[in-house]
């Protein structure tokens, strides 16, 4: 059970994250919205004490927010406001990175050197990763995701290679 209520730090986030989004056009118009594919089973993990309207799957360590495809925009989980980026830290600096747990779901991935992401959501993202890596249990959350996303890589890339 975490006993430091997040509340506060979320609503920060949330503020600071604001409307802006990685592309200005709508990239789920392109793609059939594939992150939103869910099927009520699969889901987007949940911070840590980070509440939702959605149904919970999962353990304390491990929540999962389960949606059927649609949701309260103004409601949906931390993680879907970052999608496919995630916050890191690199040599001792926030930086917001391509989420490599995203290879296999988002196309943007497999493009995005040739994609012009918005330098505003790219800036608040920054942001909004300072403030969350400030907080031990989401340093851990984050830096567990992006452990996650390495070897995601690294599948993805021996798959790639044996193709
Ligand atoms: S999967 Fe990627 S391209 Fe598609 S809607 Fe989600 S973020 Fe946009
Ligand atoms: S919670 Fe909303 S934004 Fe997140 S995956 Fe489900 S429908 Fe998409």
């Amino acid at each position: 059970m975490l006993k430091k209520d997040k509340r506060r730090l979320y609503r920060r986030v949330r503020k600071t994250l604001g409307r802006f989004t990685p592309l200005r056009a709508d990239c789920g118009a392109l793609c059939g919205k594939r992150c939103c594919k869910a099927d009520g089973q699969t889901g987007m993990l949940l911070f840590p004490g980070e509440s939702t309207e959605l149904s919970v799957q999962g353990d304390e360590k491990r929540r999962i927010a389960v949606c059927s495809g649609t949701c309260r925009r103004s409601e949906r989980p931390l993680s879907c406001r970052f999608f496919p980026f995630l916050p890191v830290t690199e040599n001792g600096t926030i930086e917001v990175r391509l989420d490599k747990r995203a290879l296999g779901v988002c196309p943007l991935l497999g493009v995005s050197a040739q994609v012009r992401f918005s330098q505003r959501f790219l800036h608040r993202a920054k942001r909004a990763g300072e403030l969350l890596f400030a907080d031990a249990d989401c340093r851990r959350f984050l830096t567990d995701a992006a452990d996650e996303g390495a070897q995601t890589a690294q599948i993805f890339s021996i798959f790639s290679k044996n193709k």
